[in-house]
Formats: C-alpha cells, structure tokens, sequence
C-alpha cells in the first residue's frame, strides 16, 4: 500500500482532489458485519483514495483500529491510515504499536494527543509524549510512516490563548515532519481559509485537507459541537431548529449543507475532502455525486 504523499502528488498532477473516509471502530459484532458488507463496498463506489481509522475514540478498545485498517486494507485493496494517540501510552508502548503497524503493511499513521477521559485533567503519562508534535518527532526519528496531523480551523478547544497561539504550536508540529493536514469538522468555510492563509504565509506547503461531517442529527451535531468547539453558524443552527425531529429532512440539509461548503472549498484551492462519515454511505456518496467526484 502507499503513502498518502504520494498519491496526493500524484492526484493533484491531474487536477483531481484527493477524498479520505474517516471510520470508528464498531461496538458490536453486527455493526462490524453491516460494515463490511454493506458501508463500505457502497462507498468504495466512490473510490476513494484512502480510509481512516480512529484510535480509543468512543470506548472502542484500540486493538480493533489495526484489525479494521488491516482488513480494509487486505479485502478493498484500499490505502489506509491508522490514527495513534499519545495518551496514556509509554514510548515503549508506542513503538510496539508501531511495529505492529508496519507489520500489518499499514503505511499511513495520523499522530495525535487524544483526549482525557471526561472529568479528568490531561496530563503527560510517564514515559510518555505531551504533544503530537514528539509523536511526530519520534516516528521521524525511528519509524518509516506517512505522517499527518491534525488542525482546528477555529483553534484548539484546550488553547486559552486563542487560535493564533495554537496555529503557531500546529506550525512547530507540521515542522516535525508531517506530510499532510487534516482539520477538525467545521461548518464555516471562512474558518478553513484563514487557517490556509495563516500556514501559508508561515511556509508551509504540504496539503490542509478539510474535514467535512454531514450533520444526519441536530442533537449528535450539537454535542460534536459542544465537545470539540466546532460552532454552528446561526443559519444552520436555525434550520436544523426549524426541521425539528424530522430526521429524513435533517438529512437532507445536512447533505445540502455540506456540498456548497464542499464545492466552495474545492473551487477556492482546497486540495480534497475528509469526510467524518460515522461509518454511514448514504450521506457521503450523495455528496460525492452532487460534486461529480462519484
Ligand atoms: P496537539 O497538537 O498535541 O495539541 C493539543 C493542545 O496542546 C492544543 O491546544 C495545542 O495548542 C497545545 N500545544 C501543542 N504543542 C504545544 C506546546 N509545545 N506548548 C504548549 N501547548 C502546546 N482523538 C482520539 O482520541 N482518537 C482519534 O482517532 C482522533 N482522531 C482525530 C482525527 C482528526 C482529523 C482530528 C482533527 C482530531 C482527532 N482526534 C482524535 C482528537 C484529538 O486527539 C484532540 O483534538 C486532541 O485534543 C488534540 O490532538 P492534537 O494531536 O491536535 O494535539
């Protein structure tokens, strides 16, 4: 399999974005099987360019995002990248990770900090990385991966100091050897391009994919929202207001929403799209199509 480097640079050589599918592990036996048999050979349609797997997200236990990206990788012959938190994890720890990850052919790592539990304060673990930027660091140093990271377009929930401040910490990470840039979801495009001016002025070069989530449900898009600072413009806050319960509506806006945000980002230079698909077709293939990209 490849690095996600390459076929980007080879994607963009012809004009075409580059589309990434972000899944979580499943937490039942049937979900996992509805996966594999329906959700994904339906997205594959699509072809996409790579998939994603998150890591310890949900209470899912983190052995499963290796068997996942393995099995996608070994049954869909499709790219893959394997997210990696710092948290709670040893140096030791990580590396026999990693050599797991190699093992598997897995070739792609999205290093990141990850978050505390709710309730608890985040704190280095012993023998552990503080930021993604030493994971970034260390895997430069000792292992042979693709590296991306992660951007919050309206700055980090955690940076008090504002966003600015954490833009300046993203750029000393994109410095420890990432190759690409994935943002957090975010509902207003102006947010997206003023980080892409702010890391271009600072010489930065590698792509800044923007992650897109189609809102399927008001009350699960409000706690994303809510958890990870995320805001909703006060339009689609109203909307989603007005549609109420009516989910097959909901859907649809949510669908409508995020194509204009979509082609809006492709026609000003974004260099492809990361869809939050929550392990669900329907949404994303629909957008796919509305752009011509299916
Ligand atoms: P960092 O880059 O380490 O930044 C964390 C905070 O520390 C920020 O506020 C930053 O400004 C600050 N900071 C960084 N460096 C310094 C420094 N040198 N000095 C002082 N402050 C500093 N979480 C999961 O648990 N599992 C997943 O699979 C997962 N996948 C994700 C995928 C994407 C695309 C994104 C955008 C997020 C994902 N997350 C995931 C969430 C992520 O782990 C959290 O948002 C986390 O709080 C920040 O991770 P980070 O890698 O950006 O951390």
């Amino acid at each position: 399999m490849r690095f996600i480097r390459d076929i980007h640079a080879e994607k963009s050589t012809t004009g075409q974005p580059t589309v990434s599918l972000e899944f979580f592990p499943f937490k039942t036996q049937a979900g996992e099987s509805k996966f594999f048999g329906k959700t994904l050979p339906a997205l594959m349609t699509a072809k996409p360019d790579y998939a994603s797997v998150t890591y310890g997200a949900g209470g899912s236990t983190r052995e499963k995002t290796l068997e996942i990206v393995d099995q996608i990788q070994k049954e869909f012959s499709l790219t893959t990248m394997a997210h990696l938190t710092c948290i709670k994890h040893t140096r030791d720890e990580i590396d026999a990770i990693l050599d797991e990850v190699k093992k598997r052919g897995i070739q792609n790592i999205l290093a990141l900090r990850g978050d505390p539990s709710p309730g608890e304060d985040w704190s280095r673990t012993e023998g552990g990385f503080e930021f993604a930027s030493e994971l970034v660091t260390h895997i430069r140093r000792h292992h042979d991966f693709g590296v991306a990271v992660a951007a919050f377009p309206e700055g980090h929930i955690d940076c008090i100091e504002g966003r600015e401040v954490d833009w300046q910490h993203l750029v000393r990470k994109i410095c420890c050897g990432a190759d690409i840039i994935i943002t957090q979801m975010f509902f207003n495009n102006a947010d997206y391009f003023r980080l892409a001016d702010y890391l271009s002025e600072a010489g930065v070069k590698i792509p800044l994919f923007p992650g897109i989530i189609p809102v399927a449900n008001a009350a699960q898009i409000r706690k994303f929202s809510t958890m990870c600072g995320a805001k909703l413009p006060e339009v689609f806050a109203a909307r989603l207001d007005e549609l109420g319960d009516d989910s097959d509506a909901t859907q649809e806006y949510g669908i409508e929403y995020a194509t204009a945000q979509c082609r809006e980002l492709l026609d000003r230079g974004a260099p492809g799209l990361h869809f939050y698909t929550l392990n669900k077709s329907r949404a994303v293939l629909k957008i796919l199509t509305n752009l011509g990209l299916a």
